[in-house]
């Protein structure tokens, strides 16, 4: 099945002058200070399209800070009132939908511990039934780009035609700096199935900490997403949830001054569009394969560590020899010659024998 979505342009709901479309906003709805004081910061900077705030946190674990429910939503209002713009609230169920809409938010988003279950998905899409109002998909905490898709065909079959993504990251068990691990190349198969489909980064939520937030805000915009989600909160280490990753408005304002975005030039749009994104693909496939490289290293350590430990030999031909014909049969599969895939095996293998001759020669510590 060939999917489509009948998706109408950004501008359809927004205007942002052609330039990325930027919401900021803290994580939670506190106290109606909190929430009014960071809206008025953040529209003072002038570059800022939507206010987002939870006002229902979905929380891993319970015992944390569950957000404030129907008792933020008259804050809502004054933010708005105050600062003359849209808000942006997330949704998990059909409640949370009717209580959102009786306030005048004017921007739902689906969480990414929604967008994992289907069931909860279709309820929401349900419940959007005859409803004309912007909805923003994240991507499931899983990288499951088909769950994903799922979600916008759910909500896109209820009617709704003002339909986003937000590309937040993905928790895959795997170490990495980042609290959700990017996987751009997710987002990337998104907009190739979907090139209608407008995709936001929330470098918040990949990134867990305020320092990583320049660089990934950086490469969605060097990816051309079409803008982005940031969190920002009035005094950002007191915050009630994700302390580490809020910054300032003025800090944020800081920030957006110095992202690089590029604008194309009107007459050859298309053919730099398209060399541009090409190549800003292939740097994100590069990125991921030496990322990919570094984390089999670190798995090859842990096992030299095994066999250290236990007294097994460091060469075990069999098992090179099953990884050899894998690799080659699965590089015949995906139209790649087996002799570049077993060449690039072979250094790889050197290295891990590198590798684990040094930790084998390490004594453990006690
Ligand atoms: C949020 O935006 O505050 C949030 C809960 O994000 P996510 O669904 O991406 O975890
Ligand atoms: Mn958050």
């Amino acid at each position: 099945m060939k999917p489509d979505l009948a998706v109408e342009p950004l501008d359809s709901w927004i205007k942002t002058d052609g330039k990325p479309l930027i919401i900021a906003g803290p994580c939670s709805a506190e106290t109606e200070e909190q929430l009014v004081e960071t809206a008025r910061q953040l529209a003072q900077l002038g570059s800022v399209h939507v206010i987002r705030a939870g006002v229902w946190k979905p929380r891993t674990r319970p015992g944390s800070f569950e957000g404030m429910g129907e008792t933020a939503l008259p804050w809502i209002q004054r933010a708005k009132a105050e600062t003359g713009l849209p808000f942006a609230v997330e949704v998990a169920t059909p409640q949370h939908i009717e209580l959102a809409l009786k306030y005048g938010v004017d921007v739902l988003w689906v969480g990414a511990r929604t967008t994992v279950n289907p069931f909860n998905v279709q309820e929401i899409a349900d419940a959007l039934k005859g409803v004309d109002v912007p909805v923003l998909v994240k991507n499931p905490v899983n990288p499951d780009l088909a769950l994903w898709v799922g979600a916008f065909e759910r909500i896109a079959g209820a009617g709704i035609t003002k339909l986003g993504a937000i590309h937040r990251g993905f928790s895959t068990g795997e170490a990495s700096k980042y609290r959700n691990i990017p996987m751009w190349q997710m987002a990337i198969e998104l907009r190739t199935m979907f090139p209608q489909l407008p995709i936001i980064g929330d470098p918040s939520h990949m990134a867990g900490k305020r320092a990583y937030l320049n660089e990934l805000a950086q490469m969605a915009m060097d990816l051309k997403y079409d803008g982005l989600i940031v969190e920002s909160h009035i005094d950002p280490d007191k915050a009630w949830s994700d302390a580490a990753q809020q910054l300032t408005p003025a800090a944020f304002g800081e920030m957006l001054d110095h992202l690089q975005i590029r604008q194309l030039a009107s007459s050859d749009v298309t053919f730099k569009g398209a060399m541009e994104q090409l190549r800003n693909n292939i740097d994100s496939v590069d990125r991921q394969i030496v990322e990919m490289l570094a984390a089999r290293m670190s798995l090859v350590e842990k096992l030299a560590e095994y066999k250290r430990d236990n007294n097994v030999s460091l060469f075990q031909p069999d098992r090179w020899k099953e990884i050899l014909e894998s690799r080659k049969q699965l590089s015949t599969k995906l139209n790649l010659y087996p002799e570049l895939v077993e060449e690039i095996y072979k250094i790889i293998h050197m290295e891990s024998i590198r590798k684990q001759t040094e930790v084998m020669n390490n004594t453990p510590v006690a």
